[in-house]
């Protein structure tokens, strides 16, 4: 989960956005995609997917699709619903778009070795703003303050993440709307995954032979 850097720059593709996704796996030990060949079909609604990790350390990973790739933070705590919570979240490497389906388990030895569940998907959109009006993804990422909106299972409205310094660690922030409840612990409560309706613990074991 260590920050990395992103190795983004404007105008490059999603397979050269990906070089340092690729870099990091060996694809024949890990089931992890390889994102050479698209297997999303294109859609017109940018998907964003919350994946619980057991890993190493224990996070949650925030993707948002964005020209051809995931966007992606690693956020320790995972989202919270109350406003006045900020959580930690570390930009890692942007992951392929077939990663947002990806469930199971990472050989031990393996980057990022553990198990992965999608604990929550939907869709999402950008709502970052400034004096001059809307501001788009690339631009809010590079400036460090990106506003959006989810409509997921278990999360809804909006939330920013805002940059807090240049090695990689950002704020996960509720917006104060609708979706915001101070009461509610969604990832203690719900800790199911959408697709599987199975906890992060009980798929399995990477330390088990198979
Ligand atoms: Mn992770």
């Amino acid at each position: 989960m260590s920050h990395t850097g992103n190795g983004y720059r404007h105008g490059m593709s999603p397979t050269e956005r990906l070089e340092h996704y690729r870099s990091k796996r060996n694809f024949s030990s890990t089931s992890e995609p390889d994102g050479a060949t698209s297997s999303s079909p294109p859609s017109d609604e940018t998907r964003f997917v919350i994946q619980h990790h057991l890993a190493s350390s224990e996070h949650y990973d925030l993707r948002l699709e964005h020209d051809g790739v995931l966007l992606s933070w690693a956020v320790p705590k995972g989202p919270s619903t109350d406003p006045a919570e900020r959580r930690l979240a570390i930009r890692t490497e942007d992951h392929p778009l077939s990663y947002a389906d990806f469930e199971g388990t990472i050989p031990a030895d393996e980057y990022g070795g553990g198990r992965v569940i999608v604990w929550e998907r939907g869709t999402w959109t950008n709502s970052t703003h400034d004096d001059d009006g809307r501001v788009d993804v690339d631009d809010a990422v590079r400036r460090g303050h990106l506003s959006f909106e989810v409509h997921g299972h278990k999360l809804c409205g909006g939330f920013t993440l805002q940059r807090l310094d240049d090695d990689g660690q950002w704020l996960l922030i509720k917006h104060r709307d609708r979706g915001a409840d101070a009461r509610r612990k969604p990832t203690s409560t719900e800790p199911e995954s959408v697709i599987s309706g199975h906890t992060a613990d009980e798929i399995g074991d990477p330390e088990a032979p198979s």
